[in-house]
């Protein structure tokens, strides 16, 4: 994948466009711990990595506005005034759906708008977890609002992004991609409560790297297991409310109130309560542990982040299972888990920098003896929030 250098990207635009751009960047990310906790208003704890989108942007006169993905090598055109209502399937909905967005809130995309040009150009794999798109709508959000001469809260835009996303893309995810791609930090974690939207940064020590694997599965299954495993949470946080009345969600519920009344669900809907529950606790536990600097404790939460993962939430498979398991023999290793929605996808693995080399290469080796594919695996660090990075400026 071409590695978006800022000169690369100034170049692309100024050849294209004939102006020279602004360029904003906005990084991928990996969840470390806290899965399945965001629509119970739980934790989650990401990074944002050094995987990220470029978006070079310049004002045009003529209420056009002209987008180019280097990635896609397609060019769309589009007039101001008549931004369709809602995505079409296409890479472009991502970025149409910012002046759109923005254009409700009163902000950018007005018919009076001139327009502007926009070259895209990513290193985040796209569609592998590590969140291109959140990181396609924040660089595009920066772009359209330098634009547009507005500025916006980090918070206040990552919750517009998350509707550019449900709204106008018409995918139905969380906060956490956007809110870790505008309010990550270098070398730190990022704990957020889903529920108030109060977040703190957790160190990740400079010695460690994040390696993150792909097990190169995604299983076919995993759609219809997403929707029963929200249905199954629903069941059981409804009986809890049968008795307390103020668990609103699975946030609100304890161990004790799971020992008292889990006798009351099938088996299932209480395996599945009991993975948010204590993964809820595992996601503090493991920011105090980053912060404490015990690693030893961050790595035991992570193994046992995966066992309740694999166990009661059954969201694993058996190609990430033995990824983690691989990981967990490698010298270096501090902690490695299934990441993201489950049923395939990547694992994640922190490891000492030193070894990050070598435990990639003996990973990608045991994992096609095991299973005769060939995985990807990215070595990152975790990494600062959106920002400029042409005319270089750290502050929007
Ligand atoms: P993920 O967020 O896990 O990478 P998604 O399916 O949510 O996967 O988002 C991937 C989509 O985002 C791509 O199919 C494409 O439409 C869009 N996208 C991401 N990066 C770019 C880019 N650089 N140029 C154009 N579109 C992009
Ligand atoms: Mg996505």
């Amino acid at each position: 994948m071409t590695a978006p250098g800022v000169s690369g990207i100034r170049n692309l635009h100024a050849g294209r466009f004939a102006k020279e751009p602004e360029v904003f960047t906005a990084p991928g990310r990996v969840n470390l711990i806290g899965e399945h906790t965001d629509y119970a208003d739980g934790f989650v704890m990401p990074a944002a990595i050094d995987f990220a989108t470029l978006a070079a942007v310049s004002e045009r006169e003529d209420h056009r506005i002209l987008i180019w993905s280097e990635n896609f090598q397609e060019q769309v055109k589009q007039d101001v005034g008549t931004l369709p209502e809602r995505g079409r399937h296409h890479w472009s909905d991502y970025p149409l759906g910012v002046v759109e967005i923005l254009r409700r809130e009163g902000i950018a995309g007005r018919e009076s708008s001139r327009g502007f040009s926009m070259t895209l150009n990513g290193n985040v794999p796209l569609g592998a977890g590590l969140s291109s798109s959140a990181s396609l709508e924040v660089a595009s959000m920066l772009a359209v609002l330098h634009v547009a001469k507005a500025s916006l809260a980090p918070q206040v835009m990552a919750q517009l992004c998350q509707r550019v996303e449900n709204q106008y893309v018409g995918a139905s995810t969380g906060i956490m991609d956007p809110f870790i791609a505008c309010c990550g930090a270098e070398d730190h974690a990022l704990l957020l409560d889903c529920r108030s939207l109060e977040y703190r940064l957790a160190p990740i020590p400079r010695h460690l790297s994040l390696v993150i694997a792909n097990t190169m599965v995604k299983h076919s299954h995993a759609g219809g297991e997403y929707n029963t495993r929200r249905a199954e949470v629903e069941e059981g946080t409804a009986i809890l409310r049968e008795h307390r009345p103020e668990i609103r969600l699975l946030r609100d519920a304890t161990m004790e109130d799971l020992e008292r009344w889990g006798g009351e669900m099938p088996e299932s809907v209480l395996k599945r309560c009991r993975h948010i529950v204590t993964e809820n606790l595992r996601t503090v536990a493991a920011a105090d542990a980053l912060e404490s600097g015990d690693l030893k404790k961050l790595g035991q939460l992570m193994a046992e982040a995966h066992a309740s993962y694999r166990d009661d939430f059954e969201a694993s498979c058996p190609e990430a299972d033995v990824m983690v398991e691989l990981a967990g023999r490698q010298q270096g290793c501090v902690g490695a888990r299934l990441t993201g929605g489950g049923f395939g996808g990547c694992t994640v693995n922190l490891v000492e920098t030193t070894q990050s080399a070598i435990f990639a290469e003996r990973l990608h080796e045991g994992y096609r003896e095991a299973t005769g594919i060939d995985a990807e695996i990215y070595r990152c660090h975790a990494s600062a929030a959106a920002h400029r990075v042409w005319p270089e400026d750290k502050s929007c």
